[in-house]
């Protein structure tokens, strides 16, 4: 303030002069005054749709309610009907937390971050993808696989919430009621029982990392995310009412659940939790403590309280994720198609034929696509150039185009 004293600096906004507004604030190359700087605070708040406390302007009546987010859902993913429910619920949960006044009364809605164990390729992403698009708060999806403990190679834990903040454009208050999805955090599982023989920089330590955004604490984030240095300018970031969902195959952990259901298989009372038991899908059976026999710490999972599982597909799954998501392969492909003036159809022993293959090949979902683009390679060369206006895909051409193409590239999909 001493330095405005000495010279005449004006505002670089309203261009007045030191003495004609109240006081004016030093930049690097500038100058703001007071009234300039309420001003502009005003047009931020009103931008942002920020209020007092900093919330967005959610309203309840607008929100989402469960059964809409799960028919939103619905058009989306196929089946999953438990994870289904258990997002629905726990989203719109997050907005009603939002939503509560702290001068309500003494109770206070706690968040209920979410652990989703699936198989790869059953539709964990899928699902946070198509959540977020039906959002009103900032999301995003994040890896836990390029995270170790700060001082190893790889990333902070706390790069988690850049990508978070660049999302909401670097609003903190935004960013604060944001929803994280963590993708593949089974592979930062304890790696064994015995932490002496190295130590464990991606694993354990990763987890007690992580525990302190889970369970809500001021975070220094570094803007453009990766490691921490010293020179970097951190952003605090309160994780308080950032929900948290996680997702992970969790390869073997069946064995985990049948382990646990066999020990509980004592005695006579129990003969009749044996009959009950479906063995072709243990996975609708999991519990806290098989996510614990497979390698998380017992306080990582008491922060994800909201624990749900995705099946694995099945062969009428696999054969309506063809064709009856709102984005389909099929349909996707038709409207590429369609772009060059061409109708596209499929005979419907084509559809099967595709199922067999990805079941065949062991690819799951993940496959329908490859094994589609590998189908449907020559014609998309060709078609655009030949000015036909229909094209239909016969069993025999199917067959003869993925026999043709390199099984073996397929297969190592
Ligand atoms: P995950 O995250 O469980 O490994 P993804 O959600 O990435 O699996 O699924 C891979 C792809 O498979 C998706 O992009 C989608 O095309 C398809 N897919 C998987 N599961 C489903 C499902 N339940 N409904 C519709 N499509 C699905």
């Amino acid at each position: 303030m001493a330095d405005s004293k000495r010279t005449k600096n004006r505002c670089s906004f309203c261009g007045r002069s030191e003495d004609e507004v109240g006081f004016l604030i030093t930049g690097m190359n500038g100058y703001i005054c007071d009234s300039c700087a309420t001003q502009a605070y005003e047009i931020t708040q009103e931008a942002l749709g920020t209020q007092k406390n900093g919330a967005t302007k959610l309203n309840l009546e607008e929100l989402p309610k469960p059964q809409e987010i799960k028919s939103f859902l619905d058009q989306y993913v196929i089946g999953q009907d438990d994870a289904k429910r258990f997002l629905s619920v726990s989203v719109y949960n997050h907005y009603k937390r939002l939503l509560q006044k702290s001068s309500d009364d003494d109770v206070e809605i706690e968040k209920s971050n979410i652990i989703m164990v699936g198989s790869t390729g059953t539709g964990k992403t899928l699902l946070a993808r198509t959540t977020a698009k039906l959002l009103h708060v900032p999301f995003t999806i994040v890896d836990a696989t390029v995270l170790t403990e700060a001082g190893y190679v790889g990333e902070d834990i706390e790069s988690i919430l850049t990508r978070l903040l660049q999302v909401a454009d670097y609003n903190v208050p935004e960013a604060e009621q944001g929803i994280v999805f963590i993708d593949e955090i089974d592979k930062i599982a304890r790696k064994g029982d015995n932490p002496s023989i190295t130590r464990d920089v991606s694993g354990e330590g990763v987890q007690q990392g992580l525990l302190k955004l889970l369970e809500g604490s001021v975070v220094n984030v570094p803007p453009q995310g990766g490691r921490k240095h010293p020179d970097q300018k951190m952003i605090p970031v309160n994780t308080k009412n950032i929900l948290f969902i996680c997702g992970g195959a969790f390869d073997g952990i069946e064995k985990k659940i049948a382990q646990r259901l066999n020990t509980h298989v004592v005695g006579y009372s129990a003969v009749r939790n044996t009959a009950t038991i479906d063995k072709s899908n243990l996975m609708q059976y999991i519990a806290p403590q098989d996510l614990k026999s497979f390698g998380l710490i017992p306080e990582i999972i008491g922060r994800l309280p909201v624990l749900t599982y995705l099946n694995t597909l099945d062969r009428t799954a696999l054969r309506a994720i063809l064709t009856e998501p709102k984005n389909s392969i099929i349909k996707q492909y038709i409207k590429l198609f369609d772009m060059d003036n061409v109708k596209l159809t499929f005979e419907d022993s084509v559809f099967e034929y595709i199922v067999d293959k990805a079941i065949e090949y062991k690819l799951g979902a993940r496959g329908l696509r490859s094994i589609v683009e590998t189908i449907m390679m020559d014609a998309m060369f060709e078609i655009p150039s030949e000015h036909k206006d229909s094209f239909v895909v016969t069993l025999s051409y199917a067959q003869r185009q993925l026999e043709k193409a390199n099984m073996a590239r397929l297969q190592s999909a």
